[in-house]
């Protein structure tokens, strides 16, 4: 078994996710007392989250780059960054480390493509949202048309992200305004719509819409077993 590399804590409410998923898909593999091999470093949020706001992305880089050096000589085989936004500075800390990279775009690109998806809907923050390094890679790199919600919706979306599923909050209106966006962006022509926000699927799943829902978290870490047994 290869050993993975998790760079974690954006949130820790999410990494949680990737360590329990990562865990069960090898139980389920191999079976018996059979876990998964993995080097978790979790960082500190709270002063990524004030650069990211301030649009010190360099400061990110440098502290994302230097964890990923640290799993690296730990012994992972390769990493996962445990957030979307965050590979917005996946060239840096790819370029900083001889692991490759397994990027959290081209896993959930490989799924849509599977399924025959060609246009999604994407709820992520405003950095994933607005910015082209996350929808660029789905379309220019795998020919996935994407949409997102107009700037009302992506203004609550990413304060529910922020304020409150980062803080292991989850809130019953902010699920229905989540469920209100998935099925505007439905309405609009979307075949499916990307939680392309580790956090997401803590507050809604596919028991609560008719919508197919892609969960980046659960593709991101269904693959990385794929790629370790
Ligand atoms: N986990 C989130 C994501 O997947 C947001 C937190 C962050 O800014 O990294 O984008």
């Amino acid at each position: 078994m290869k050993t993975v590399g998790l760079l974690g804590g954006m949130s820790w409410e999410s990494t949680v996710g990737y360590y329990q998923l990562i865990n069960q898909r090898v139980k389920e593999k191999l079976g018996g007392l059979n876990s998964a091999q993995i080097v978790l470093y979790s960082v500190n949020f709270d002063p990524i989250e004030k650069l990211q706001h301030q649009g010190d992305w360099v400061s990110t880089a440098e502290i994302l780059s230097d964890a990923a050096k640290k799993i690296e000589s730990a012994g992972a085989d390769f990493l996962l960054i445990c957030t979307n936004t965050m590979h917005k500075v996946y060239d840096e800390i790819s370029s900083s480390i001889g692991i490759p990279i397994l990027h959290i775009a081209d896993a959930t690109a490989e799924s849509l493509k599977a399924k025959g998806i060609k246009k999604v809907g994407l709820l992520g923050t405003k950095f994933t949202m607005e910015e082209e390094f996350y929808k660029n890679r789905l379309d220019t790199l795998h020919g996935i048309a994407v949409i997102v919600p107009n700037e009302l919706d992506r203004e609550i979306i990413h304060k529910v992200i922020y304020n409150e599923l980062c803080l292991g909050e989850v809130k019953a209106d902010s699920k229905r305004e989540y469920l209100r966006v998935v099925s505007s962006l439905s309405e609009e022509g979307a075949d499916a719509v990307i939680l392309g926000c580790t956090e997401i699927g803590l507050l809604i799943s596919q028991n609560d819409t008719q919508v197919p829902l892609v969960d980046t978290t659960k593709i991101h870490a269904e693959l990385a077993v794929e790629k370790m047994i």
